[in-house]
C-alpha cells in the first residue's frame, strides 16, 4: 500500500484526487488530509476515507473538528497550523504528497515533503514560482521526485525525452508550447473588462477550479505562473517558453524538437488525467475521465495572446527574466489583488496595475525591499482580509 497525505484535500484538485483514489483501495491508504477553514468539509472526508491524521489551519477550527471526529468514534488524529502541515507532509508512513493547497501558503508543506524525500506531486504551482531555485535544489539534494499535476506540466512531462534534465538543448527539444484557454473573457474588449465581476471570472468555461485560480485565469496570470513554473520544472528560460491560446482545451501543451517534430498530449479537460498519471507513474492507470471524442471536438483554434489586453501574461515574463525575488513579488502582489478583486475592494482590470506598481517599486529599492513592499501595501489597506 502506498501511503498518502493529501495538503489541500478539499479544494478542487483535493477533492480531484480522493476521487482517483477511491477508485484504487487496494493500492493507496490514505494517511492525512488537510483543509484551511471547512470543518464540515473535512469532517466527511474523514468519516469516508478514515486517515490516521487530519490537519486544519488554526487551533478553532483544528477544536471544532476534533469534537465531531470524537462525536463520530473515529480514530483520527487533529492537528492544526503550518507545523501540523509540515509534519503529515513528511511521516514515515507517507509515499506520496499531493501539494493542493492555493498560494505561497502551500510552500512550507511542499518542501517538507520535499526534504523528506517523498513523491511530491504538485499542483501548488504557486510554491515553485516565489522559491524556484530552492525549491528545484533541495528537489536534487534530498532525492525527491517532483511530479507535475498542472495539466499543461504534466503534458510536457509526458512529451518530455529522457535526460531533459540536463538541458533541453541536449536533447533536441526547441521550445515548449503552454496552451492556454483564455478563461471566460478571451473575446472581451477593454471596456468590457473593467466591468467584470467576481462571479463572471469564477465561470471558467471548460475547468472547474477553484476561486483564486479561476480569478488568475481569467486575467491570465495563471498562464504567466505557468510560463515561470516551466521555466523551473523544464530547465528552460522564458524565452523558450511559448504561450499558445486553444479554446478548446483539448490539446494540453506540447513539445517542438529541432526536427520539427511536435508532440502533444490531448485528453478532456479533467484534472483526474494528470492526477491519475502522477499517482500511477510510470504505469498508468484508470481515472474516471471518460475516452477523447475527437468527432464531437470537431476542430481545435489556435491564436496568439493579446498580452495587451491581458497584461499579467506580460508581467509574469518580466518577473521570470528579472529574476532573483522578482517572482515572489509578482505573486505576492497577485494573491493580494486578487483577494480584493474577489472581496469587491478592486476592480479587475487594477489586478495588473497593483503589481506593476508593486514590481516598479521593489525594483527601486536597494534594501529593505519586503518591509517597504508590505508597508506600502497596509497604507493601501490592500491587505485586509473581509
Ligand atoms: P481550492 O481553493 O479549490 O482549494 C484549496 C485548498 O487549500 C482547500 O482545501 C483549502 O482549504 C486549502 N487552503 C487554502 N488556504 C490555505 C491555507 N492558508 N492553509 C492551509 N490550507 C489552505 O484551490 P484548487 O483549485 O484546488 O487549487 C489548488 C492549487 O492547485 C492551486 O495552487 C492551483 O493553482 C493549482 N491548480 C489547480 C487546478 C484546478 O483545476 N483546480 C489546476 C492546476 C493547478
Ligand atoms: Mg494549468
Amino acid at each position: 500500500m502506498i501511503g498518502l497525505t493529501v495538503l489541500g484535500s478539499t479544494g478542487s484538485i483535493g477533492v480531484s484526487t480522493l476521487d482517483v483514489v477511491a477508485r484504487h483501495p487496494e493500492q493507496y491508504k490514505v494517511v492525512a488530509l488537510t483543509a484551511n477553514r471547512d470543518v464540515d468539509g473535512l469532517f466527511q472526508q474523514c468519516s469516508r476515507f478514515q486517515p490516521a491524521y487530519a490537519v486544519m489551519a488554526d487551533s478553532d477550527s483544528a477544536l471544532a473538528l476534533e469534537r465531531r471526529i470524537v462525536d463520530a468514534g473515529l480514530a483520527v488524529r487533529v492537528v492544526a497550523g503550518v507545523e501540523g502541515l509540515e509534519s503529515v507532509a513528511s511521516l514515515d508512513e507517507v509515499d506520496y504528497v499531493m501539494a493542493a493547497i492555493v498560494g505561497a501558503a502551500g510552500l512550507l508543506p511542499a518542501l517538507a515533503a520535499v526534504r523528506a524525500g517523498k513523491r511530491l506531486l504538485l499542483a501548488n504551482k504557486e510554491a515553485l514560482v516565489v522559491s524556484g531555485h530552492l525549491f528545484m535544489d533541495e528537489v536534487e539534494r534530498c532525492g525527491a521526485t517532483l511530479l507535475p499535476i498542472d495539466s499543461e506540466h504534466n503534458a510536457l512531462f509526458q512529451c518530455m525525452p529522457k535526460g531533459y534534465q540536463q538541458g533541453l538543448e541536449r536533447v533536441g527539444v526547441n521550445r515548449v508550447l503552454l496552451t492556454a484557454s483564455g478563461g471566460p473573457f478571451r473575446t472581451f474588449s477593454r471596456e468590457q473588462l473593467a466591468e467584470v465581476t467576481p462571479a463572471q471570472a469564477c465561470a471558467h468555461p471548460n475547468w472547474d477550479m477553484g476561486r483564486k485560480i479561476s480569478v488568475d485565469s481569467a486575467s491570465m496570470m495563471n498562464k504567466g505562473l505557468e510560463v515561470i513554473e516551466a521555466c523551473w520544472l523544464f530547465y528552460t528560460s522564458p524565452e523558450n517558453v511559448q504561450v499558445v491560446l486553444h479554446p478548446q482545451s483539448v490539446i494540453h501543451s506540447m513539445v517542438e524538437y529541432v526536427d520539427g517534430s511536435v508532440l502533444a498530449q490531448l485528453g478532456n479537460p479533467d484534472m483526474r488525467t494528470p492526477i491519475a498519471h502522477a499517482l500511477a507513474w510510470p504505469e498508468r492507470m484508470a481515472s474516471g475521465v471518460s475516452p477523447l471524442d475527437l468527432f464531437s471536438v470537431a476542430r481545435f483554434d489556435f491564436e496568439p495572446p493579446d498580452m495587451d489586453r491581458f497584461p499579467c501574461l506580460e508581467l509574469a515574463y518580466r518577473a521570470i527574466t528579472a529574476g532573483g525575488g522578482m517572482p515572489a513579488v509578482l505573486n505576492a502582489a497577485n494573491e493580494v489583488a486578487v483577494d480584493a478583486f474577489l472581496n469587491d475592494r478592486l476592480r479587475f482590470v487594477d489586478i495588473p496595475r497593483l503589481i506593476e506598481e508593486t514590481m516598479t517599486r521593489c525594483r527601486k529599492l536597494e534594501s529593505g525591499i519586503w518591509r517597504d513592499c508590505w508597508l506600502w501595501m497596509v497604507k493601501r489597506g490592500a491587505w485586509r482580509n473581509n
